[in-house]
């Protein structure tokens, strides 16, 4: 039973708030803690949402913050279902809060890149909130993608050495523990600090649960002010925008900028990642309140959907379209392939459905497209192929963290199985040297 809960701070994570329960409540291992918290022993600490909790501490939680109200002001929600359909936003924030189901089947997590994968604070918050509650914790905006600025002190966020992702994390790391005295280095281009203001309202605006407006209009409206759209409402000058946009923010030096593929995506309606969707609307010089309380017409809503019908009766500049798309689908499909465009940086298997679903191509349209097409086939693989690799990454990885393994942690983190093992073997030193092969046969064996 659980017996103390401190009280939560303003914008403060739930997974914060655990690590100070932990902390508070004089358990000497956090998982003990986690043992009270959580449903299984396997259970690992959410540090963007809440975490599959037992019902005895689920039941207790909702006494104190219902569970709406604690997936909206205290954990990554608003950022991920921003902008995402009406129906799957009331679902998402159901499930989050009820049902603790893997957020990763809720909306589309976008990989982390460098300096998005440690979890952030600004050392000036740092001061004050030791000065006004006498410890600190992990604020939620500081971990806003693309936030480099605290928005309220004007300096530079800091990196801390505590991983932002979930997976393979098995201990509560209070930040008044992780974070030492930090020098303070106020951010001196005006550009970042505009930006990160512009994020932050965005996060902080109150979630709509009425209407449902898709923000491929939104944008599309946006556009209609500036030389990326056609007159005629017909095209969008996709590329000369992500040009435009990348040189904008290269030269403020942000660290993750959105690539055409995915502006195309969000331009279309089939994606509408928080990141990739303010650097757009700032780059057009969109206000917060347009994104966020959108004004737009059912006609104007059917104006940008018709623009998507004329363009695909368009005909298609084939060699063009193949020029253009080769460098995209190349990135993309190495990411895929060795795992790094991947969230749990596991290599995959690249197959044609995959590239057809990526790209957003239509029936057999990769023949018309020679470059595309060389592209793939210089990843195909077979099953067995990829079983190896992904058995040869699994072993890798698990060496490195110097602890003792067996070979049903290699199946379960390269998520093979049992009765494929016999057809991976021929192929290992395909892939690794002889002596590596050997050792994850004798694992096999
Ligand atoms: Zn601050």
């Amino acid at each position: 039973m659980i017996s103390y809960f401190p009280a939560i701070y303003p914008d403060e994570l739930v997974y914060s708030w655990f690590c100070r329960y932990y902390v508070h409540s004089g358990f000497f291992l956090s998982k003990s803690a986690m043992q009270e918290l959580y449903c299984k022993r396997s259970d690992n600490p959410s540090k963007e949402f809440i975490g599959n909790l037992n019902s005895g501490a689920m039941e207790q939680i909702a006494k104190m913050y219902p569970l709406d109200k604690l997936v909206l002001e205290h954990t990554m929600y608003p950022q991920y279902a921003r902008f995402i359909p009406l129906e799957q936003k009331k679902t998402a924030l159901y499930r989050l809060g009820h049902d603790n189901c893997d957020a990763h089947h809720l909306f589309c997590v976008l990989p982390r890149s460098e300096g998005e994968q440690y979890l952030r604070f600004c050392p000036l918050c740092v001061n004050e909130d030791r000065e006004t509650y006498g410890e600190t914790y992990w604020h939620r905006k500081h971990q806003i993608r693309n936030m480099g600025v605290c928005t309220k002190h004007k300096c530079r966020l800091v990196e801390s050495s505590v991983p932002a992702k979930s997976e393979q994390s098995f201990t509560f790391c209070p930040a008044e523990h992780c974070i030492g005295h930090n020098k303070v280095a106020f951010e001196e281009e005006p550009q970042m600090i505009r930006l990160a203001s512009y994020l932050d309202s965005v996060f902080d605006a109150p979630i709509d649960f009425n209407k449902d407006i898709p923000i491929s209009s939104i944008l599309y409206d946006g556009l209609s002010r500036t030389k990326y759209l056609k007159p005629s409402g017909r095209s969008r000058y996709t590329k000369t925008l992500a040009d435009d946009l990348n040189v904008f923010y290269g030269g403020m030096g942000l660290c993750n900028i959105a690539s055409m593929y995915q502006i195309q995506r969000v331009l279309l309606g089939n994606r509408s990642d928080f990141s990739v969707v303010c650097q757009i609307a700032f780059f057009l010089g969109m206000e917060p309140e347009e994104l966020t309380s959108s004004t737009l017409t059912p006609e104007q809503i059917q104006q940008e959907q018709d623009s998507h019908y004329m363009k695909d009766t368009a005909p298609v500049d084939w060699v063009q379209l193949d020029a253009d798309t080769a460098p995209i689908l190349e990135k993309v499909v190495q990411g895929v392939y060795d795992g790094t465009a991947n969230e749990n940086s596991r290599p995959e298997r690249v197959s044609e459905r995959l590239v057809y679903r990526e790209m957003g191509l239509l029936g057999h349209q990769l023949e018309n497209m020679p470059r595309c097409r060389a592209i793939f086939e210089r990843y195909t693989e077979t099953y067995p192929e990829s079983w190896a690799r992904k058995i040869i990454w699994a072993y890798q990885r698990l060496r490195a963290q110097g602890k003792p393994f067996y070979w049903s942690d290699i199946r379960k983190l390269s998520g093979v199985k049992k009765k494929n093992f016999q057809s991976i073997i021929p192929y290992l030193q395909q892939y690794t040297d002889a002596e590596t092969a050997n050792r994850i046969v004798a694992l096999i064996e």
